[in-house]
């Protein structure tokens, strides 16, 4: 299973928004349907370290609401299908692609650079 996370501070994001987001950063073939979007609240202590700096702000010690996006492998023939990532397109871009697993990560079809 692979889990995208959207952290949308102390307002829930739209779940229409992060819908179009991931459908342009995914390959065509792969659809992201709003009932794979499923919102959450979650407390600072429960986010760990990482997140103090970002609890810590205006209404710190509020709930941070988030939206998860999970995909879970997909059949295919004999394999499965897993959902990949690209982190090589800029700074905060990322593409989402799914392919066969494998040992090592297949090539991203956004890029086409070997790994
Ligand atoms: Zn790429």
């Amino acid at each position: 299973m692979s889990t995208v996370i959207f952290l949308g501070g102390h307002r829930r994001p739209s779940p229409a928004v992060v819908r179009r987001y991931l459908q342009s950063r995914t390959e065509g073939s792969e659809r992201v349907q709003l009932r794979d979007l499923r919102a959450a609240t979650r407390h600072g202590p429960e986010l760990g370290p990482e997140a103090e700096p970002m609890v810590g702000g205006p209404g710190a010690g509020g709930p941070i609401r988030l939206l998860y996006w999970r995909r879970y492998p997909r059949k295919i023939g004999r394999g499965h299908s897993f959902l990949y990532a690209c982190f090589r397109h800029g700074a905060g871009e990322v593409r989402f692609y799914p392919a066969l697993k494998s040992p090592r990560a297949p090539d991203c079809p956004f890029c086409r650079i070997p790994r």
